[in-house]
Parts: structure tokens; C-alpha cells; sequence
């Protein structure tokens, strides 16, 4: 076999989907392809198909796939030092709490391993507050219908979506939910539970909700509800696990909203696909003591000097501008297929790198169908609910990327309508 063609034929026997199977719990309904290496915005399956990859691990692989710098920096801290324990002073997690402090609006920083852990921290943050400096009996935490704040007790009793509560009673006491981007139903039921005794001590929102639908906050709804929350001394907390480090065309999500949360958490863009969460907050919020909160993994020094890397590639390269301008090319084009069909296609909607193709309710055609389509054709996407059909390439996507994955998408609703 010579050298030019590795890529193009399987080097190692085919993939076998009935053996994962016997092995594997089937928490996860998925897709018949087995992928076994990337190389920036693409990936190839086990017998050498390419795929252009505009999921990136769902809006994960902020520089792509074996980019150069995270290559670099992975190979440099696992041969240096890779774990040790919070036992110990970490260099990197501090220099990598320095990098997200100067470039937020946050002072302090603690290290978990994922979004849901991150927002977990968050929930017991805004717990302690409201009991040591609020004191608050029964806390409660506001958070939106349509959320997703990950898989854990409490952040799926966060999460605003009772499909993902299904079974899994009795939930954790202490949450109440609202409708997104209505300012009108959130003083409602803030002066609804407050009304003998304060009791809100946190209103927990996605700048834009991603699992939920791609959709964006409305800029004078968050206005409003800072404003409230600095009426009442209740923390707002944002959930930028999804939408942090680039990916809306700003650094931070909620720089597209004109406010500052008190309290954020980011994880999947942080690590560049290197598991790592982090929870931010500010000064007069950063209540947690020694001993409170802790995590084994949390910020050892390889993920920290990985993640560090992944930032500062995002700020070097210029990755929030690129996510803005691809963004407005992908949007562009997505907008000329659904003015084709407009008997299909409600409206495209997202931020920078984050978008979703939106089809009409009434539509026999659901997200699956197409995404489905769309990967015979080689082109990676993941549905965001029943409807949706979401797009969240690496920020390092080329024009020429953005182009080819249009006209496959265009291609793919042609082969489905
Ligand atoms: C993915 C996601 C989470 C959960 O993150 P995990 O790393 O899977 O625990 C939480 N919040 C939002 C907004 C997410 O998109």
C-alpha cells in the first residue's frame, strides 16, 4: 500500500457497531458511522469516507480537528506534568484563571471537568449566598423552559425540559421555571414568590439557548432582568457552556446582550475538545471556602495548559471575528434555501458560529431527516430538538468551507422534500 492512500482506505479492520453494542450502555441513540480521525474542519470514518464536520464534537473543537497548537500543546504538558491535585499550588490553572479573568467580566475562576459540573458549582455558589449573605431560609433558582444545563440531579431539575426528567424523580427542591425572553412572566413570578419573604436568590439562563433550539436572548429582555436582579440582590447566572470562548462572534455570550452576569460557566469550547469546565463569578459573590467545593480532576495541569493554549489561539487567530463573519456567510446562505421553501423552512436564526435552520411546526419533515441527508451527502450537523437543525463548526471554518457546506445542505432538503 503506499503512503497516499491511508486516508482513503481503512488501514485497521472495519468497525463492528454489534460489538460496541454487547459492551456499551445504549444511553446514546447513534448515528451508523464510526469516525477515526480529523484533520481540521474534517473528519473520516473507519472505511475512509470525509465528512465536513460541522458539529465539532457539538460546538466542542473550537480549533478543529489535530489542529497544530493544541497538538503542540497537549504533547508539551503530558510529558511535563499531567495530574497532580489541588493538594498543590497548579501553575497553569492559575495562569489559565488570569487569561479568563482579564478577558471577562469575572475575578475568580474554579476548574471542573464539564459543563454540568461547572453549572452544579454555580447552584451551590448561589445556595451559599443566599444563605450567609442573603439570609435566605428556602432559596429558590428561576431558570427558563426550553434550557439545558446538563445530566446531573440538579441541573436536569434546572434544565426546563421534562423529557429529560422523565424517571428520574424525586428531582432537587428548589427551582422554578419561566418562560424565555418574557420579561412580563419573569416579574410575575419573581413577585409571586417573594411576596411574604424574599425567597429568589438566583435567575440561571442560557445567553442563547442552544439544546433547546438555537435561541438567542432578546437584548432588552436581559437588560431588564439585570436590572431587576440588581433591584433585589438576586445573582443572575449565565450558562455559557455552550456559546462561551468565541463562538457568537464575541468572546462571551452575554457580550451580545449589552450586560454582565455575576456568576458564568463555560466548558465546551474550552478545552478545544479537552474535557474542562470552569466557573466564573465576581468579587462580591466569591463565597465558596476551602474544603465547600472540590473536584479531582478540576483544573490539573494538563487541561488547564490545553485550554490555556485554546484561548489564546482564540484571541491570536482572531477565531470570535471569524465566527462572526462565517457566521454572516452561513446565514447568508441558509437564508436563499429557505427562501426556496418556504413551505418547509421558518427562519435561520443564531449568533456568530451558532446557528439554526428552523422548520415550520406544521412541516412532516423533522431535524433528524435532514441532518440524516445531509451526512450521506458528507456533511456533519446535529439537530437542537425536534425542528431544528444546528450548526456549529470550529471556529477556525474557511470560506470556502462555509460554501461547500451550504451547497450541501441545499442538496440535502432536495433529496428529502
Ligand atoms: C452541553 C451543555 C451543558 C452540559 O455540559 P456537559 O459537559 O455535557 O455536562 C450545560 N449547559 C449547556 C448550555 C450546554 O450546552
Amino acid at each position: 500500500m503506499s503512503p497516499e492512500t491511508t486516508l482513503d482506505k481503512p488501514t485497521t479492520p472495519l468497525f463492528d457497531p454489534e460489538t460496541f453494542d454487547r459492551y456499551v450502555m445504549k444511553t446514546y441513540g447513534r448515528f451508523p458511522i464510526a469516525l477515526t480521525k480529523g484533520k481540521g474542519c474534517r473528519v473520516w470514518d473507519d472505511r475512509g469516507r470525509e465528512y465536513l464536520d460541522f458539529v465539532a464534537g457539538i460546538a466542542t473543537c473550537t480549533l478543529g480537528h489535530a489542529h497544530p497548537t493544541l497538538v503542540s500543546a497537549v504533547t508539551q504538558q503530558i510529558q511535563t506534568l499531567h495530574h497532580v491535585s489541588n493538594l498543590y499550588y497548579i501553575p497553569p490553572q492559575g495562569d489559565l484563571a488570569q487569561w479568563l479573568v482579564e478577558h471577562s467580566c469575572a475575578d475568580r475562576a474554579f476548574f471542573c471537568n464539564s459543563g454540568a459540573e461547572a453549572n452544579e458549582g454555580a447552584i451551590k455558589l448561589v445556595r451559599k449566598y443566599a444563605h450567609t449573605v442573603r439570609n435566605l431560609e428556602n432559596p429558590v433558582i428561576l431558570t427558563a423552559k426550553a434550557s439545558f444545563h446538563g445530566r446531573t440531579m440538579a441541573t436536569i431539575t434546572a434544565t426546563g425540559q421534562p423529557k429529560y426528567q422523565k424517571n428520574f424523580s424525586p428531582l432537587v427542591p428548589g427551582f422554578v421555571y419561566v418562560p424565555y425572553n418574557d420579561i412580563e412572566a419573569l416579574e410575575a413570578t419573581i413577585a409571586e414568590l417573594d411576596a411574604e419573604k424574599p425567597q429568589v436568590a438566583a435567575i440561571l439562563l442560557e445567553a442563547l439557548q442552544g439544546e433547546g433550539g438555537v435561541r438567542p436572548g432578546d437584548l432588552d429582555y436581559f437588560q431588564r432582568v439585570r436590572q431587576l436582579c440588581d433591584e433585589k440582590g438576586i445573582l443572575l447566572v449565565l450558562d455559557e457552556v455552550q456559546v462561551g470562548v468565541g463562538r457568537t462572534g464575541k468572546l462571551w455570550g452575554y457580550e451580545n446582550l449589552g450586560i454582565e452576569p455575576d456568576v458564568f460557566t463555560c466548558a465546551k469550547g474550552l478545552g478545544g475538545g479537552i474535557p474542562i469546565g470552569a466557573l466564573l463569578c465576581k468579587s462580591a459573590c466569591d463565597v465558596l471556602s476551602p474544603g465547600e467545593h472540590a473536584s479531582t480532576f478540576g483544573g490539573n495541569p494538563f487541561a488547564c495548559a490545553v485550554a490555556l493554549a485554546v484561548c489564546q489561539t482564540v484571541e491570536r487567530e482572531n477565531l470570535a471575528e471569524n465566527a462572526r463573519d462565517r457566521g454572516e456567510q452561513l446565514r447568508t446562505g441558509l437564508q436563499a434555501i429557505a427562501a426556496d421553501y418556504p413551505d418547509l423552512i421558518a427562519e435561520v436564526r443564531g449568533w456568530g458560529l451558532i446557528n439554526g435552520l428552523v422548520l415550520k411546526e406544521e412541516s412532516s419533515l423533522s431535524s433528524i431527516d435532514i441532518v440524516k441527508a445531509a451526512m450521506e451527502l458528507g456533511l456533519l450537523l446535529v439537530p437542537a430538538g425536534p425542528k431544528v437543525v444546528r450548526f456549529v463548526p470550529p471556529l477556525i471554518v474557511s470560506e470556502s468551507e462555509i460554501d461547500r457546506a451550504i451547497e450541501m445542505v441545499r442538496e440535502a432538503i432536495a433529496s428529502v422534500v
